[in-house]
């Protein structure tokens, strides 16, 4: 049937249930994973209260090289079911959170961070853009960003400044990851199989009913960022030459301008030598001129070798990350139950 057909494919992969999946990346997080899987419980044990959702955590230890994964295993499974991925190495935020996307079992995704600074209170706020006002992916974005450097704003600035530059589908600013998914938006994002991800900007492209959710982030609990300046000016340029060939076009724009140029200095030159017989002198503006064309000429070359590279990468089709182990616990329904020893029933290896 036509119509079944067509619907199937924006819903939900075959067998999932309708509930909430919630992806963590977590590169050595074991510090804080204790904390803020407690506060996460307690979150979604009053989002349960309310709506009556299924909910699992996946908490993807991206080949920590602390006891993060060690931790994870530990976590309880009270109110939620925990499935822990570990990956064979660090692969990369992006990645974990296509290996936690992947393995998500409940129809929709949220994606947050381990180190505290996505608030879980928030969840049942995202939730009700899901469920009540009929929304696919509800984004979060900081509200201010006034305690960063001047030197990030702009660089930010600059940033979406390029990649939106006359793009037909824009990628809002500020949007972080910490982002919710309908069924059917997750399973659009399933659907995108490039190596290169850049998570934020796929997560828009899909298009559906998109909302904005302004928050607060809290500092980090514990540890430090794992960002600094190259790795962020590194995403910039996955996230730039994955979604815009602006870069390409602004070379092609720098070439005509500066033929543009050298044809009027060129003509320039000839009149003056023609009617008044001078030679031009100007050593100086020679060697300018020509350090000018050849800095531009191995700019443009670098990147047209970011393009190329990133042909190279999609056209091997390597997979995005690989399991190590993979466990799975479910919750124990049995409310009243005192003590809540794990059973070895209810802890599965799924993969190892
Ligand atoms: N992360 C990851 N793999 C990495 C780096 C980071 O899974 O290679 C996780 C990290 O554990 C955290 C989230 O990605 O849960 C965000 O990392 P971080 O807090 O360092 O970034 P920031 O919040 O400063 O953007
Ligand atoms: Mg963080």
């Amino acid at each position: 049937m036509m119509k079944s057909g067509l619907r199937s494919q924006a819903e939900a992969s075959p067998g999932a249930k309708a509930g909430l999946s919630i992806v963590v990346p977590c590169f050595n997080e074991a510090a804080g994973l204790p904390q803020f899987h407690a506060h996460l419980t307690e979150a979604v044990a009053r989002l349960k209260e309310k709506r009556g959702l299924p909910v699992e955590v996946v908490y993807v230890d991206d080949g920590s090289r602390d006891n993060t994964l060690a931790v994870a295993n530990g976590l309880p499974a009270d109110a939620l079911d925990v499935q822990v991925i570990s990956l064979s190495r660090n692969f990369g935020k992006e990645a974990a959170l296509m290996a936690g996307l992947e393995n998500a079992r409940l129809g929709a995704v949220l994606f947050m961070d381990a180190d505290g600074q996505h608030p879980p209170e928030l969840i049942d706020t995202l939730v009700g853009h899901w469920l009540d006002d009929g929304y696919d992916v509800v984004y979060t974005a900081k509200a201010h960003r006034e305690n960063e450097s001047p030197l990030m704003r702009a660089g930010v600035k600059t940033f979406y400044l390029l990649v939106n530059w006359r793009a037909r589908h824009k990628i809002p600013e500020d949007a972080g990851d910490f982002r919710l998914l309908s069924p059917r938006a997750a399973a659009a994002l399933r659907r995108m199989p490039e190596r290169n991800r850049f998570f934020k900007g796929l997560a828009s492209w899909i298009g559906f009913k998109q909302i904005r959710v302004d928050y607060e982030p809290a500092p980090r609990a514990h540890g430090k960022t794992s960002w600094n300046y190259s790795s962020l000016i590194g995403l910039s340029i996955e996230g730039l030459t994955s979604f815009s060939v602006a870069p390409l076009r602004l070379a092609s724009l720098l070439g005509l301008m500066m033929a543009a140029a050298a044809l009027i200095f060129g003509i320039i030159i000839l009149y003056e030598t023609l009617v008044y017989g001078q030679s031009v002198p100007g050593y100086p503006s020679l060697v300018i001129g020509l350090m000018v064309l050849g800095s531009v000429q191995l700019i443009m070359i670098g990147i047209l070798g970011e393009y190329i590279g990133k042909i190279l990468s999609e056209q091997k089709a390597r997979p995005i990350y690989f399991v190590a182990e993979h466990t799975l616990k479910t919750a124990d329904e049995d409310e009243s139950a005192p003590t809540r020893h794990e059973s070895a029933s209810n802890v599965q290896i799924l993969r190892g």
